[in-house]
């Protein structure tokens, strides 16, 4: 069976993720309005019909921001744990009840084709979630809000073909910029986010030849520019003599556009 990724938008200002086959796809977050969703999709001739479920990692808004219109008018499931249910709904109640699916942690689950696992991630919210999604005898990681990689995230990070990882701020641009010292200091802290520099040690020491691709996911608007990040992680995989090869796709998720899609099985 085919088995494709797409990210339709990357960032602090809103994450949403498609993966798919040939019958059926999912979203993972659904950060950025419905009707961009809903477009972005239409322009990759993906019916909306076609997307089985939404999983959530966290009740911050650049990943729900389109949930409620996702399930009301849609009726897409969303899948989340009960933690972070809770978390969402106090606020946002229009969610339809009827699409509300708990989740387990580490433990697999099925959506059409896809075998699903979240795993607990570091990060300021009451509970966050990363994902691996496995179908078509690969393995899609994604982890785009965490302050730390804890040895489960890792676990999971390590054992990709694809990966998608936050790489949220440089931390020189962090350091002089204007944000005030306390807001400094939580993007920083093992609850916040990961570094350019952080990120690229990370990924320097558990570089393997079953990643075909790295995508430097959730990079802050003020803190941070692609080329930094990516600059950032390709002098780390050379201070430190990792080399990759042509087959090996290395690259920066847009913050607001839908990036080219992924073909991993054909
Ligand atoms: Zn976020
Ligand atoms: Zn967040």
């Amino acid at each position: 069976m085919k088995l494709n990724f797409c990210s339709l938008s990357s960032g602090s200002s809103g994450n949403c993720y498609y993966i798919g086959n040939e019958f059926h796809g999912i979203l993972i977050d659904a950060g950025i309005s419905a009707t961009s969703i809903r477009k972005f999709l239409r322009n990759l001739s993906i019916p909306i019909d076609s997307i089985m479920g939404i999983l959530i990692t966290h009740n911050h808004i650049d990943h729900i921001r389109g949930l409620e219109a996702l399930t009301k008018k849609n009726h897409i499931p969303a899948f989340t744990t009960l933690k972070i249910w809770d978390s969402i709904l106090t606020r946002h109640k229009n969610i339809s009840r009827d699409c509300i699916r708990e989740i387990p942690h580490q433990e697999k689950f099925n959506i059409a084709n896809f075998d699903i696992e979240a795993f607990r991630v570091n990060h300021d919210a009451p509970e966050t979630i990363g994902f691996r999604i496995s179908a078509s005898g690969k393995k899609i990681t994604i982890a785009t809000d965490l302050g730390h990689i804890c040895q489960t995230a890792a676990s999971y990070i390590k054992d990709s073909n694809l990966l998608v990882i936050e790489s949220n701020y440089d931390e020189q641009m962090l350091e002089n910029g204007r944000y005030p010292y306390f807001l400094k200091e939580r993007i920083r802290s093992e609850n916040g986010h990961l570094g350019n520099h952080q990120t690229s040690v990370f990924l320097a020491d558990n570089f393997n030849d079953s990643i075909s691709h790295i995508f430097l996911a959730h990079l802050s608007k003020n803190n941070n520019t692609p080329e930094k990040a990516l600059e950032t992680l390709l002098n780390t995989f050379r201070e430190k003599g990792i080399l990759f090869s042509d087959k090996q796709q290395i690259s920066v998720l847009n913050r607001n556009t839908p990036n080219e899609m992924i073909w991993l099985a054909e």
